[in-house]
């Protein structure tokens, strides 16, 4: 695919970089895409919709540092400008999507993460990958530091999407080695906010769209699993501090939030903010659901001065007031 880009010349200031964000129309992705436009960057966002929405970029397409490019990374990536900088967040994040196509998840990680790097060489980009917190698989040291090999169950149906960042995460390393590319490697642990899709699949945006509706709260299993929720403008403001890290910045870096919660407990604070009614109802836990997960946050204290600042009750309370308002919006995104 030959991307035409509206990017010329150099970039107008010191900072400001001409970005290529794969997967920028995803829900992190386009909160990177808003962050680094405010920076000054020039942005080109890269998605092909599979699990992303259109209206998540609609308020930037008139904004003339921003070009939306409905691309998919698994193709070759042609550009016709320089690029300082990739993100590559192209991938479905959440397991009812990435199981929806677990051969195009495993080849999304894999091509497509082999793609962006030929870019990246091609155009002596810098690359962050993001990675996730499954790479740990259901780990069996707590909390989880990068040193932490993991425990993934390399054949179960979340495989597609664990060894598949497992593998994109070897490709970086490797063509930093072999290629001297610069590469930078965020292990992100499960984030919520706005811009997550209704029937996006994972926890807080069911909890938040079944309480608002009165609708029973589906928790998985006995509600004893444990996750460690980052609002989106701290990993946000992460990713950006890793990937202007020093060029020594280089291994794989945990962003996320510290602070651990119950799958129950996390039902229970959304009933709360909500004011909601709606009963909690018990349902199957999926296979090779995580038990715990909370992340070691030293390397990205010591090296980026990164720590979470906002507290679980306010991004929970700033999501939900995203979702009151979407769910009375007709033209609500829906994926299938
Ligand atoms: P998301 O599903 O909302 O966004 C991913 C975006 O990538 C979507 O817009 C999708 O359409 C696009 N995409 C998928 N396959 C593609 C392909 N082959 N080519 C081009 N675009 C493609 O997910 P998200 O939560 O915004 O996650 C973004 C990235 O961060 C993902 O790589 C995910 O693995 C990683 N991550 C997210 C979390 C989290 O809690 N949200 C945790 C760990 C890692
Ligand atoms: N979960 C749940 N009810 C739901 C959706 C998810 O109890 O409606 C549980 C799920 O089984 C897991 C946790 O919440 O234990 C986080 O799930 P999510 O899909 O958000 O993220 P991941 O499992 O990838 O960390």
């Amino acid at each position: 695919m030959t991307i035409q880009s509206p990017i010329k010349g150099s970039a107008r200031a010191r900072r400001a970089h001409r970005t290529l964000v794969t997967g920028g129309a995803g829900f992190i992705g386009s909160h990177l895409c808003d962050a680094l436009l405010q920076r000054g960057d020039q942005v080109i966002c890269l998605d092909n919709l599979f699990s992303g929405s259109i209206h998540n970029v609609r308020p930037l397409v008139n904004h003339p540092n921003f070009t939306f490019v409905e691309g998919d990374v698994r193709e070759p990536l042609a550009i016709d400008a320089d690029i300082d900088r990739i993100y590559n967040l192209a991938c479905p994040a959440s397991p009812r999507h990435y199981q929806r196509d677990p051969i195009g998840t495993m080849r999304t990680c894999v091509v497509g993460t082999m793609n962006v790097l030929e870019l990246a060489r091609q155009k002596s980009s810098r690359v962050l990958q993001a990675s996730t917190s499954e790479i740990y698989g259901d780990p069996e040291i707590h909390p989880q530091p990068e040193s932490y090999f993991g425990n993934v169950n390399p054949i179960g149906p979340r495989a597609c999407y664990d060894e598949g960042k497992r593998a994109a995460e070897t490709l970086m390393f490797d063509y930093f080695r072999l290629h001297g590319l610069e590469v930078k490697v965020a292990r992100i642990f499960n984030t919520y906010g706005p811009r997550m899709l209704e029937n996006d699949g994972r926890v807080v945006s069911n909890f938040i769209v079944q309480a608002l509706r009165g609708e029973p709260v589906t928790v998985y299993g006995n509600g004893t699993q444990t996750r460690s929720f980052c609002f989106v403008d701290d990993l946000i403001r992460g990713l950006e501090l890793l990937m202007e890290s020093p060029a020594s910045v280089t291994g794989p870096c945990n962003l996320g939030n510290p602070h651990e919660v119950t799958i129950e407990e996390i039902a229970r604070e959304v009933l709360t903010h909500t004011k909601s009614t709606s009963p909690l109802c018990f349902e199957p836990l999926p296979k090779d659901d995580p038990k715990r997960r909370k992340p070691v946050i030293e390397t990205a204290l010591r090296k980026l001065g990164w720590q979470p600042r906002v507290a679980l009750k306010d991004g929970l309370q700033a999501t939900i007031a995203y979702f009151a308002l979407r769910t009375a919006t007709p033209e609500f995104a829906m994926v299938p």
